[in-house]
Order: C-alpha cells, then sequence, then structure tokens
C-alpha cells in the first residue's frame, strides 16, 4: 500500500536536515508522495518558493516520488490568513498547511480561518476541535491532519473522533523536523491505529485522502505502488 508524507519540514525552517534529503529519506521509506511545508510568515513566500522549485523538480523526475513544494503558514493573524494562503499559492506554492491552534501560542481563530479558506489544504495541529471548524473544514474539504510528531500524537485519537463526528476528512502525516521522523507505511498504520481508525476508516484516511487531495490540488492521481 502507498503511503503520503505532506507536512515536512527544513533547514529552510527548523528542519535539521536539506530539502532533497528529506525527500530522499522518504523516497527511501517508500512514499508515493511528499511535500515540503517550512514555517513560513507573509514575507518570506516568494523566496520559499524560489529555494523549493528546482530541488522538488529533481526529485520527482530522478526518483520519482511526488514532491510538492508547500508552506505552513504560521503564526498569521486569522483575519489575513485567506488572503496570504491565496498569495501562497499565486507565487507558486501548491499546497498549504496552516499552524493551528494545539501548538503554543497559535492565535484564537486561526483554526476556523483556515478551514475557512479556500486555499488552505490541510489544518495541522488543531488542539481542542470545536463543531463550528470541523463542519467548516466538511463543507471546504480541508484536510485535519493527525499529527506523528511526538508533541501532538497523544491528541490524534481526539482529533479523530471529533473530525469522524463530523465528517470532516482527515489526512496522517508526519510534522517530521528530522529525516528519522518521516513516515514510514508502518508508522503510517501505527498512527491510524493510535487514532482509533481500524478497516474501513484507515483506508479512508491512509488512502483515499490523499487521493483526493491530490485531486483537490489539481495533480495527476498518485501512482500505485
Ligand atoms: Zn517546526
Ligand atoms: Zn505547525
Amino acid at each position: 500500500m502507498a503511503f503520503t508524507d505532506f507536512h515536512i519540514h527544513t533547514l529552510w525552517s527548523d528542519g535539521s536536515a536539506t530539502t532533497l534529503e528529506m525527500i530522499r529519506t522518504a523516497h527511501h521509506n517508500g512514499a508515493s508522495a511528499v511535500a515540503i511545508t517550512d514555517h513560513c510568515g507573509v514575507g518570506g513566500l516568494r523566496a520559499l518558493v524560489e529555494q523549493l522549485s528546482r530541488d522538488v523538480e529533481l526529485a520527482q523526475r530522478h526518483w520519482g516520488i511526488v514532491s510538492i513544494a508547500g508552506v505552513e503558514l504560521t503564526h498569521i493573524p486569522p483575519i489575513v490568513i485567506p488572503d496570504i494562503a491565496m498569495e501562497a499559492k499565486f507565487v507558486g506554492i501548491k499546497l498549504v498547511v496552516v499552524h493551528g491552534e494545539g501548538a503554543v501560542g497559535v492565535e484564537p481563530g486561526t483554526n476556523l480561518a483556515a478551514v475557512g479558506s479556500a486555499h488552505v489544504d490541510i489544518l495541522a495541529h488543531p488542539g481542542a476541535l470545536t463543531e463550528e471548524v470541523t463542519e467548516t473544514a466538511h463543507r471546504n474539504g480541508v484536510y485535519i491532519e493527525l499529527s506523528g510528531r511526538s508533541c501532538y500524537r497523544d491528541a490524534n485519537a481526539q482529533v479523530a473522533s471529533i473530525g469522524i463526528t463530523a465528517n470532516a476528512p482527515l489526512i496522517i502525516s508526519s510534522n517530521a523536523h528530522d529525516p528519522g521522523e518521516i513516515l514510514t507505511e508502518a508508522l503510517a498504520d501505527q498512527l491510524a491505529e493510535e487514532a482509533g481508525l481500524t478497516g474501513e476508516m484507515a483506508r479512508r484516511v491512509l488512502v483515499e485522502s490523499p487521493q483526493n487531495l491530490m485531486q483537490r490540488l489539481k495533480m495527476p492521481p498518485l501512482p500505485l505502488r
């Protein structure tokens, strides 16, 4: 079964390795697609596209792993999140993650602004999910992330159960800051299990969500491995 990892940090923000090292590791682990999603504010978007585009293109061409230039919009005032997410897409960033309210000091209202934006694809570490957030995520098809990162991992079961109740789309990513944290198939399965996802629900999150996300990004379907 193929797996994907759409939330990865590199030396461009607070990760420990280069873009190519992170993609190479994901490829080695058997991932069929990755997104590099470094923390970014408003001023660095164009520079980020320039930094990423050659590396992701190179990785995809030589290793055949679908490699996406993304961003994790981090600590953006909620009211401007829709505009900044739109600007990110406009300058060439393909996938937008928003750093959600489960992280320290994130401004309240960030989760709702993220899932309310047509240009945000994934809400990471949302913390306590409200009904309004999950319903908006469901309506707009914005994915809520179940994270492999140790500080957020304990919250996954709660995020999943609330998300499932509201039928909000869920996705599993590593939020890796180090090559050793990038997903493997076994880790993806384990995260699903820990989050209480079994059978059809696990398949939906592990297999259908990445394919549907590719469709949302207007990218070709993932290769079957
Ligand atoms: Zn980080
Ligand atoms: Zn984050």
